[in-house]
């Protein structure tokens, strides 16, 4: 029998975005990679809406979120899973985690950790120094001694470990020295993206990540909460991210690259996911679909650089009008 013959992966690709503000280009992008890749190789592809962080949901962004993807001609195996909907699985993992000793309640505040930092460390994220680790023997035992609601922290254990990943290749991380225990479930109770993607991803049967290579170190924090839940290991592609011309990366707030402003002014949708295709070294013919492409479609010949979104680019796209 053939090595062919013997790999009896089926790709399960899933979308999914956080309904935080309107998708651009740079979704658009991602999306459509993520789609081609299971489709080109009669894979499925699931739907998630990461909605768990409600301090930056925006009114009508699920429904406008999901408008946009079938816009662009995706669609999905299964009914849309919004994340808020089902958490029980989520409660299950961290109490498992808490009752193993392999997560811990944590009562610091964020200006605490900032403040025991080291100058210079990464503002936005400062390494947590484990000040909790080890302090309490529960969450109430937490809470009856510091009078604060407490967070849920995952032991991380110390030293390298590598992330193979299809596009930027072998790349070592080392979680406990960079951001420390992370957190699992915050302190107002949500449930933290790192959690909250494991889970889901091995309750949706996901075994196959693509999205942006933003979330790279993501992938080795997420490593962690496999391995200590005991869950399967997807494979990962991170794509590079679309920047505009000055190299910065696109982002939500910016309306010229929205797909609900171009779809405002009348773009074609095909004209977005032949652009798109051509980034991704495909040659599309005229009027071709998200499906028509799909066949054409390899990883491999995604070039492994950042994309540049040009002002010609943009006027092609309105040309379709
Ligand atoms: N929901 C995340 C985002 O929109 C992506 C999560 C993931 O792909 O793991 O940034």
């Amino acid at each position: 029998m053939s090595a062919a013959q013997l790999d009896t992966h089926r790709p399960v690709g899933r979308l999914a975005p956080s309904p935080t503000g309107r998708l651009h280009l740079g979704h658009a992008r991602s999306f459509l990679i993520a789609w081609w890749h299971a489709r080109s190789r009669g894979g499925s592809i699931v739907l998630r809406l990461e909605d768990l962080d409600v301090t930056r949901l925006r009114e009508g962004s699920v429904a406008a979120t999901i408008e946009d993807l079938r816009w662009l001609g995706l669609d999905w195996d299964g009914d849309p899973l919004l994340q808020s909907s089902d958490t029980v699985a989520m409660e299950t993992a961290c109490a498992g985690l808490l009752a193993r000793g392999a997560a811990y309640a944590c009562v610091c505040t964020r200006g605490e950790i900032r403040a025991l930092s080291a100058p210079h460390a990464d503002e936005e994220e400062p390494r947590y120094p484990g000040t909790c680790r080890g302090k309490f023997d529960s969450l109430e035992h937490a809470r009856r001694v510091s009078g604060r609601e407490p967070a849920l922290r995952l032991c991380v254990p110390e030293g390298e470990l590598e992330i193979t990943d299809g596009i930027c290749g072998p790349r070592p991380f080392n979680v406990a020295r960079d951001v420390g225990d992370i957190v699992l479930r915050r302190r107002d109770g949500a449930f933290a993206y790192q959690l909250a993607v494991v889970v889901d991803d091995a309750r949706q049967g996901v075994n196959e990540v693509v999205r942006g290579d933003d979330l790279l170190p993501s992938a080795a924090r997420q490593w962690h909460v496999q391995r200590l839940l005991w869950l399967p290991r997807p494979r990962w592609w991170h794509v590079p991210l679309v920047q505009d011309e000055d190299g910065v990366r696109l982002a939500k707030r910016r309306d010229s690259t929205s797909l609900a402003e171009l779809r405002a002014e009348g773009v074609d949708p095909r004209a977005i996911v032949a652009w798109a295709a051509r980034t991704c070294g495909l040659e599309p013919g005229r009027g071709a679909s998200a499906s028509d492409l799909a066949a054409e479609f390899s990883m491999d010949r995604v070039p492994r650089g950042a994309v540049r979104l040009r002002a010609q680019d943009l006027a092609g796209l309105r040309l379709s009008r």
